[in-house]
């Protein structure tokens, strides 16, 4: 695999897998950027190279072929406005075939195509090689910047690379940083080394846990998950969100965590409400004696206090998922104050990764993403790392 910072571009066309798959409202408007603006540095340098950057991407989840509704041209705007302007951004309404071959081809170095939504192609997710090499042949270097789509072995995230020889392939700036923060955290941490999961579902999350229970010193588990917990170990917890089908597997995740000797967490307090409401009276009680009619949803101030003191602590962190209900203010505390004490162990020389949708949320929400480590782009891709699978993405450039 080639090393993308020294790679000079110049009078390469490089074909780039970005993730530009961002929510739009009703009269198409991006709602969030973010994915957009983290691949900016890695298309400007292909440019400042004096090389030309074909763009492509998925959108949403088209059903049937093309679908206005999921067309890569409403983000056209946006993405001249991010480049600064005077970038020339092209756009071919297909990915493959002749528009896009030719506009490919008469690409002049500085400039900028975006390819139609490679999904409007049933061949992307099955990731079908005939597909892949058409792909191909519109660049002639491969770069993957596209850490959300990693887990995926789809036609431009993986099957693609076999079609570059391993100096014109190569992950783009933010796939590394991603990759690096990553690997920091699963395979360099230092001790100790903190988790803290949280989020609605422990079924979302057993695999991460019992990956996490090889390297973790103290694993802190919050929000709705938390709950199957308390109940497993004898816990009252009113109409708590449980997963009663999941008890065993909690009591076995407790009893793997005391052979290998990691802590496990669970909040000693909950803020408990007696409505799923913004408005809901509530109260801070013990997680193990929730009332019937009651339910927690957040960490309550000791479990707080708890919680804070390990990750103040620790020298590596991992977050994944919220405390509680923090979309809602009555419930957003703990997740908050979570978030203060994983800036403040930053602050103090730990790592910190935040990554998977609610969390990363959660740290925007507070203004908090600038104070940790690492902000990771990818939901599923970086649970599936942590999981520690292997990710095709990955996988298809290292070789
Ligand atoms: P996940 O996608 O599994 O990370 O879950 C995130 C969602 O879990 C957020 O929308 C939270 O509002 C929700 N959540 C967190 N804590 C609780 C709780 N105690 N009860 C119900 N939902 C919760």
């Amino acid at each position: 695999m080639a090393d993308f910072s020294s790679f000079n571009f110049s009078g390469h066309k490089a074909l780039v897998r970005v993730d530009f798959n961002v929510p739009l409202d009703d009269t198409f408007n991006i709602t969030d950027d973010t994915r957009i603006k983290a691949t900016i540095p890695t298309i400007k340098k292909i440019l400042n190279d004096g090389g030309s950057a074909i763009l492509m991407s998925h959108l949403g989840r088209p059903k049937n072929g093309p679908d206005d509704k999921y067309s890569l041209k409403h983000l056209v705007n946006h993405l001249h406005e991010l480049l600064g302007g005077a970038t020339k951004v092209f756009f071919a309404n297909d990915c493959i075939g002749g528009q896009a071959t030719l506009t490919a081809s008469m690409l002049k170095p500085g400039e900028v195509l975006l390819l139609e939504n490679l999904r409007f192609y049933k061949e992307e997710e099955k990731g079908d090689k005939s597909f892949a090499e058409k792909l191909s042949r519109l660049g002639d270097v491969y770069v993957n910047d596209a850490f959300g789509t990693a887990h995926r072995a789809h036609a431009s995230t993986a099957i693609i690379a076999d079609f570059f020889p391993a100096d014109k392939k190569m992950f783009g700036l933010l796939m590394e940083a991603e990759v690096k923060s990553a690997e920091k955290v699963l395979h360099q941490s230092q001790q100790p080394f903190c988790a803290i999961i949280g989020g609605a579902k422990v079924s979302d999350k057993i695999l991460i846990i019992e990956n996490l229970l090889e390297r973790a010193t103290d694993i802190i588990i919050g929000g709705g998950m938390a709950y199957t917990f308390v109940k497993a170990t004898g816990g009252k917890i009113g109409n708590s969100l449980c997963e009663d089908d999941r008890l065993q597997t909690a009591l076995e995740i407790l009893e793997k965590a005391k052979q290998k000797n990691v802590s496990i967490h669970l909040p000693e307090t909950s803020i408990i409400a007696d409505k799923f409401a913004a408005d809901a009276n509530t109260k801070d009680c013990p997680s193990d004696q929730v009332p019937d009619g009651w339910m927690g949803l957040d960490i309550g101030g000791k479990a707080i206090g708890i919680f804070s003191e390990i990750i103040t602590k620790s020298k590596t962190i991992l977050w994944n998922g919220p405390m509680g209900v923090f979309e809602m203010e009555k419930f957003q505390n703990g997740t908050k104050s979570i978030a203060l004490a994983v800036a403040e162990s930053t602050a103090n020389g730990a790592f910190s990764l935040v990554g998977g949708g609610d969390s990363v949320a959660a740290v925007n929400k507070f203004n908090l993403a600038d104070k940790v480590s690492y902000v990771s782009t990818g939901g599923g891709a970086l649970l599936e790392y942590f999981e520690g699978k292997i990710l095709p993405g990955i996988a298809a450039i290292n070789g």
